[in-house]
């Protein structure tokens, strides 16, 4: 890197010549931009000098910590025995067999076969064509209408933002495309408080609302629901109690594909391997990215059942889809290590018995504070909603996102990276972060909640 280059020409070039992702560059001041140099554990360094807690595990992905080597050491060792070859016409190499045998003991029993992509967004692009290839292939092509929910975040590619549903996303691009549809999220503290159904009565009505699209679009048409164990985007989305085994029995009694979008849930954030499995549901397709490498290197794929491989093994059967990295032996190298490292340190079952239970005790004690409306959290990852009035939970801020983003604001200045939705703080660190370390983490959720409060009644917000 240009080490000599001070801090500040990084950051014009940067602006100058860099396109961000998701990022308003009208409003992205050169000097704002925080260019992040290092990493190590939980810890952030910028070229300002700051140290910055990682809440967020770069983008919930750095499940095991920045800066294992142990990683690093795997995959230069295979970048230097075979960097590269693909998958396609009837090769393999041995990194691809060997995460294929991991991820399918990982996998509930009725999953053993994988097909990999470059990102969750890829991931989900393939499940799109493969659930409408496996019922086309099985005689019934029109069984073909995905059902998903509004407010899910399933990717930034056609299909993957078409699966999604973020308003925003759709309102760009001529989206969705067609043969989606979508339902109404389980987001009880954000939709379900003020329809005066109890939280337990809304999760049942949220299901149940996949039940009457499928009897709307007819079953005949439907070819799978894709939901998010607990949406993360979309803000650490926790449906009520009732909502999965509903949507369980409701599946269970129909022919329709249960795709679960592992992303972010997957690889231990819940405090089991997958999220579905915190749910006890029983997914057909698994979407899987992130955690995978915990983002060492970029991957993601597709884990599949027995009864959807066996329809794509039959005779004369080709499924016309691939990407040149689809199993790529570095990335493959990366995410062998990186399993190796969640397994043999009970990172999973240190987020559901010691970890997890700690940090979620702090976490809801943040409910005490006048501007927080509800501290939820699952396994490793929380929201904290933002409110103006503590004894009216149903009020919200004027100009939805702008608290959202002071108190985010505050967050970086004290030193920890959290993320802002709409009018909540969202919370996700790497599962290896310590007990003293979120002891620090809280303390500075507190200070910034303070100082934004402050900012947030001086300017007359509350
Ligand atoms: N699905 C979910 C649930 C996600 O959270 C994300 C990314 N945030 C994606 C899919 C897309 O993954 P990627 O950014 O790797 O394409």
């Amino acid at each position: 890197m240009r080490v000599n280059v001070s801090s500040h020409d990084l950051k014009v070039s940067d602006h100058k010549h860099h396109l961000h992702p998701f990022t308003e560059h009208g409003a992205l001041g050169i000097d704002e931009r925080r260019v992040i140099s290092r990493a190590d554990g939980v810890w952030l360094w910028d070229t300002d000098g700051n140290r910055i807690m990682d809440g967020m595990a770069g983008l919930w992905c750095v499940n095991v910590g920045h800066g294992r080597q142990e990683i690093v050491e795997a995959v230069r060792a295979q970048m230097s025995e075979l960097s590269y070859y693909n998958t396609f016409f009837k090769t393999t190499h041995p990194p691809v067999i060997e995460l294929s045998q991991m991820l399918s003991d990982l996998a509930p029993e009725h999953i053993n076969m994988v097909f990999y992509a470059g990102s969750g967004s890829e991931a989900n692009d393939t499940i799109l064509r493969l659930v409408r290839s496996y019922w086309a292939l099985k005689g019934q092509p029109g069984k073909n209408v995905v059902i998903s929910r509004k407010n899910a975040y399933h990717g930034s590619t056609m299909a993957g933002a078409s699966l999604g549903g973020m308003g925003a996303m759709h309102s760009q691009g001529g989206l969705p495309i067609p043969d989606i549809h979508h339902i109404d999220q389980p987001y009880w503290f954000g939709e379900g408080m003020m329809t005066g159904m109890s939280e337990d009565e809304f999760g049942l009505w949220a299901a149940r609302e996949l039940e009457r699209a499928i009897e709307e679009i007819g079953e005949e048409n439907v070819a799978a629901f894709i939901a998010e164990p607990i949406q993360g985007a979309g803000g650490v989305i926790v449906p009520p109690a009732t909502y999965w085994p509903e949507v369980k029995r409701i599946l269970e009694a129909r022919d329709i594909l249960f795709v679960s979008d592992e992303v972010i849930c997957g690889f231990g954030r819940t405090g089991e391997w997958f999220g579905s499995g915190y749910y006890d549901m029983k997914p057909d397709l698994m979407a899987i990215a992130k955690g995978l490498t915990s983002g060492y290197l970029p991957m993601g794929g597709v884990l599949v059942s027995d009864e959807i491989a066996e329809v794509l093994h039959n005779e004369g059967v080709e499924f016309f889809h691939g990407y040149t990295y689809s199993g790529h032996p570095a990335c493959c190298a990366a995410a062998i290590a990186n399993l190796t490292i969640i397994k043999r340190e009970g990172l999973v079952e240190r987020v559901r018995d010691q970890i997890g239970p700690y940090f979620q005790e702090r976490w809801k004690a943040l409910e005490d504070h006048p501007m927080v409306g509800q501290a939820r959290m699952v396994g490793m990852f929380g929201a904290l909603e933002l409110v103006p009035d503590e004894n009216d939970l149903k009020k919200r801020f004027d100009n939805v996102g702008k608290v959202g983003t002071i108190t985010r604001d505050h967050s970086f200045a004290n030193g920890l990276v959290m993320r802002a939705v709409r009018d909540s703080l969202i919370i996700s660190p790497p599962l290896s972060i310590t007990e003293e370390e979120i002891d620090v983490l809280i303390a500075s959720a507190r200070k910034t909640l303070d100082a934004a409060w402050n900012d947030v009644r001086k300017q007359g917000l509350a």
